[in-house]
């Protein structure tokens, strides 16, 4: 968050250390991963059970996914007196089942993925517009999205001031960001240390809690609405959360 080059090393997993910079608290994988190498972490045996850190079968069930999605959708737009539809764009949107939910709801969606395969799966299957370029974002127009949705995504990411810096520049005045990612100040993650289910290199590359979450925000001019924890993991029993 800080640009900090000093940590407190805290775990060696799988090869990755695991630290928290002494400055300003972010817990953080120390070795620099390609976005070659995450082009290559997402292809199709992610969400088809290649480890044990990965999605068993993502598209098992469709329709309860959609579902749940849209419950979810539901939720953002309750929480955020979004009483008509608009524009969402959702960042790593796998296959594209949010935006399905999103779509139904009335809603103009577009959304950016990572993984090839998946946003291939996307357009071919349900018509939508899903980007799967690392540099999708910088060619969306500035304020353009009413609604951002990330969920499970900032974790994976390696710089996330710079996903935020773009998010901000496409948002809307008054547009709503809206995100889930791992908490490793929990009670979970303070039991568990390394052994805690979410510590997963090179897939989680960032451990948030609420004041790095808190800090990272403000520092890309966001206001900070809420944060809270929900306890769920974010889609049913779907591997990583
Ligand atoms: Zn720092």
């Amino acid at each position: 968050l800080c640009g900090g080059r000093s940590f407190r090393h805290w775990w060696r997993v799988e090869g990755y250390d695991i630290g928290r910079c002494k400055d300003c608290g972010l817990v953080q994988v120390l070795q620099e991963v390609t976005v070659a190498q995450l082009q290559e972490l997402y292809s199709s045996g992610y969400y088809n059970g290649d480890n044990d850190k990965v999605y068993r079968n993502y598209l098992a069930d469709p329709a309860a996914k959609i579902a749940h999605f849209g419950r979810r959708f539901d939720r953002v737009c309750r929480e955020n007196n979004l009483t008509k539809p608009g524009r969402l764009l959702e960042i790593g949107c796998a296959f594209g089942l949010g935006l399905v939910a999103a779509r139904e709801r009335g809603w103009t969606v577009c959304g950016a993925e990572l993984s090839a395969h998946a946003a291939a799966w996307a357009r071919e299957h349900y018509g939508l517009d899903v980007r799967s370029e690392p540099d999708a974002l910088q060619h969306m127009p500035d304020a353009s999205q009413d609604v951002v949705t990330m969920w499970d995504v900032m974790e994976h990411l390696q710089e996330p001031r710079e996903m935020l810096r773009e998010i901000r520049r496409i948002l809307a005045p008054g547009g709503v960001l809206y995100f889930a990612t791992c908490d490793v100040g929990s009670l979970g993650a303070r039991l568990y240390g390394r052994h805690w289910y979410l510590i997963a290199p090179p897939y989680h590359l960032i451990y948030f809690d609420h004041e790095s979450t808190r800090q990272m925000l403000e520092r890309e001019g966001f206001m900070v609405r809420r944060i809270c924890n929900d306890g769920r993991p974010s889609a049913g029993e779907l591997g990583p959360a």
